[in-house]
């Protein structure tokens, strides 16, 4: 591979940067500065140093986000802010994309990679990957609702959603409290579950996403690369 798409793929800037840094002698490859971009590497085997600190490559970054409402999570929009506009440059240079849709004011756990075939995986509706949400609603939790959810609950446009589980933390009647894992990725689905027995969800938050636990003492709007266990749980 040449230097330039190495340094240029793991964050360093565009291939002009990358050409600017390389001209100014900050980079060494197994101990030599080089300073012509089209000099070839392996990363199996070369040793990069940029400013004397290890340039490892790599080809995927895997991100956890705590998303907050008020941004859409999507890689571009022309009014509103986006995930994308949430991440440190160097991370957009990898050309990380969400791995499915938070609504705007749903909060928590987001995946942002740039491998494709893991979005796919996790996406694919015959993989049924699990994904809990925590949601508060208004009022209390009609009777049978329980049973509604797991047999599948008719939706306004008359789809009949896969059997999903409800726990609830708070039942009264002003304001409820559970958590919902749901197989599918359908459109405002939590949100509609709730509209189908009468309810409004108030608050919503992705708390799991397969066995990927949002990680809690992440502030909202933050976010960092996943460990290596944490994506073995994705996988
Ligand atoms: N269900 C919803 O209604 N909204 C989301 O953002 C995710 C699931």
């Amino acid at each position: 591979m040449r230097i330039d798409k190495w340094l240029s793929n793991i964050g360093f800037g565009s291939r002009k940067e990358v050409k600017q840094l390389l001209k100014s002698g900050a980079v060494t490859l197994n101990g030599t500065v080089i300073k012509d971009p089209k000099t070839q590497a392996d990363p199996d085997k070369d040793y990069v140093l940029v400013h004397g600190e290890e340039a490892v490559y790599k080809e995927f970054i895997y991100l956890m986000m705590n998303k907050p409402q008020g941004v859409i999570s999507a890689t571009e929009d022309s009014r509103h802010e986006t995930v994308i506009d949430l991440l440190e440059l160097e991370d957009q240079g990898f050309e990380p994309f969400p791995v499915g849709r938070l609504d705007k004011d749903t909060e928590g756990l987001l995946i942002l990679t740039n491998d494709g075939q893991l979005s796919h995986t996790l996406l694919s509706p015959k993989k049924h990957v699990p994904k809990t949400y925590f949601a508060k609603i208004n009022g209390s939790i009609p009777e049978n609702t329980y049973e509604k959810f797991k047999e599948g609950v008719v939706l306004e446009d008359g789809y009949q959603t896969q059997p999903a589980k409800l726990q609830i933390v708070k039942d009264s009647m002003d304001e409820s409290e559970i958590f919902l894992t749901i197989t599918e990725g359908k459109f405002h689905q939590v949100k509609r579950m709730f509209e189908a027995v009468d309810r409004k969800v108030t608050y919503l938050q992705r708390v799991q996403m397969g066995n990927l636990k949002l990680d809690e003492t992440l502030p909202l709007g933050t976010y960092r690369e996943l460990t290596e266990e944490e994506l073995s749980l994705l996988s």
